[in-house]
């Protein structure tokens, strides 16, 4: 029996505070802050969907495993658990523990990188791209179709084009490709999932090319969920095994624990290959630190230990993405255009089929996250035209292709009456749609600039 209350599967004994403001506060805070949500003080949010990295609630049994985190320099036993517990899941060999997803990226690609050399990837995910870029390397997204249509209603809509990849590998010369990146669940393309059988497909296409086949596996606990949901001949496996059979498919696996680790900081690169694993712990040991910590303290592998173990539990994940999916359908119904299905961490708002009143260069994202910050406290991220867009050579805005907002649901840490607030606050933000404002960029730095820049409003 399936009850309709999503229920949280872990009750609260410890409490963080949320700090809570009125309307009028908040005007005068996001005045302050230049209408950049990024610029908000922690205190000054009620409902923080600015990301769902690093900002995980741990659970009891991993905050007493820091408490058993064993900081000697070398051959730690908090290092024997995390090895076991990421081997275990990758089936690979050769494990790294870094800091962070990024550090592994810039591991992986800047050996693997260079000028002349192609990476190929559903999509890649803007540090992915960055340190691939930065090597003097090139990165191609090839989507499935569907993924571009917002309404498509496909079950994996995060899969790679595999006849565009043929065609990309028929085009630049296998040699010349340094490797493939399959993003399970896909992060930059609305949180939409990767199927079995295209994992399946594009590992086949890549070993008849040799050619190195990657999974950034951020999200695979999420991506597992959808599988066993949606994919023929999965429904009797586990979360867990669906998770072992999609690494058993790749060369390399690249994770940012901040994710499905359930942690606040960690990562790891995981590898099959002696030779690239040599090579990778060589730059680990310059930059990240020694093999059996990279950069990594003992209390954090032991906390990413036992969050890898606790994130396949069947009660955690049906939670995890009901909730994700209650409030992606619920603004669905009230007519908020958005990506459909919703994705596992996020949902992604259409901002320009929300505010067609707004043109693209007064920045309608933007202005959806202001609102939804001033009417409920709720600090959100523009994905539009403020992150991605460009000048041309006559100072005109080049518009992103969307202009989505991204509410980003943080593991753990808010309940079913949080998601019913901000479901409530969508209400207002409806209803006063025509008054909302556009705005104008006043100060913005040359890179990221979403990060810092300041608007007011028109
Ligand atoms: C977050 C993320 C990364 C980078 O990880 P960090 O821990 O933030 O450095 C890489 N790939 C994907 C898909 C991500 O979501």
């Amino acid at each position: 029996m399936q009850f309709k209350t999503i229920f949280e599967p872990f009750r609260i004994k410890m409490v963080e505070p949320l700090s809570v403001t009125t309307e009028a506060q908040r005007k005068d805070f996001l005045k302050q802050a230049h209408y950049n949500p990024f610029l908000l003080k922690s205190d000054q949010v009620l409902i923080d969907f600015l990301t769902d990295s690093g900002t995980s609630a741990m659970s009891q049994n991993q905050w007493a495993g820091m408490m058993a985190g064993d900081e000697s320099y070398a051959g730690a036993r908090s290092w024997t658990k995390f090895e076991k517990v990421v081997h275990e899941l990758t089936g690979m060999p050769y494990i790294l523990p870094t800091h962070q997803g990024r550090a592994a990226e810039r591991i992986l690609y800047s050996h693997l990188g260079g000028e002349g050399k192609y990476f190929i990837s559903n999509t890649h995910f803007d540090t992915t791209r960055a340190n691939i870029e930065f090597s003097g390397a090139l990165a191609y997204d090839i989507p499935i179709l569907e993924a571009k249509d917002f309404s498509a209603h496909h079950p994996f809509k995060g899969n790679m084009d595999v006849i565009k990849l043929k065609g990309l590998i028929h085009e630049l010369g296998a040699a010349n490709i340094s490797g493939v990146i399959l993003t399970v669940t896909n992060n930059s393309g609305g949180g939409q999932p990767v199927s079995m059988q295209n994992a399946r497909e594009v590992s086949k296409v890549c070993h008849e090319n040799k050619i190195l086949f990657i999974l950034d596996m951020c999200r695979i606990a999420e991506n597992a969920y959808f599988i066993h949901d949606r994919e023929k001949g999965f429904e009797g496996k586990t979360y867990k095994e669906i998770a072992q059979e999609m690494c058993s498919f790749a060369d390399a696996a690249i994770m940012s624990a901040k994710k499905d680790g359930l942690v606040n900081m960690g990562g790891f690169l995981s590898l099959r290959n002696k030779e690239l694993s040599d090579a990778c712990t060589q730059l680990l040991i310059i930059t990240e630190g020694y093999s059996t910590y990279g950069g990594l303290s003992g209390r954090d592998m032991e906390a990413i230990a036992i969050g890898l173990e606790e994130v396949f539990d069947p009660a955690y994940l049906q939670y995890r993405i009901r909730s994700t999916t209650y409030l992606g359908e619920a603004l669905y119904k009230k007519g908020v255009p958005l990506i459909y299905p919703i994705g596992g961490h996020a949902v992604y708002i259409d901002a320009k089929g929300f505010y067609p009143n707004i043109p693209v260069d007064h920045y309608p994202g933007q202005a959806l996250v202001c609102e939804l910050y001033t009417t409920g406290g709720i600090r959100c991220v523009e994905v539009g035209s403020v992150m991605f867009g460009k000048y041309d050579e006559h100072g005109k805005l080049i518009p992103a292709p969307m202009e989505l907002v991204r509410l980003a649901i943080p593991r753990r840490v808010y309940t079913q009456s949080h998601i019913d607030f901000v479901i409530e606050v969508f209400d207002e933000v409806i209803k006063a749609k025509t008054s909302a404002r556009g705005l104008r960029i006043t100060h913005e730095p040359h890179f990221l600039r979403h990060f810092t820049a300041q608007f007011e409003l028109i």
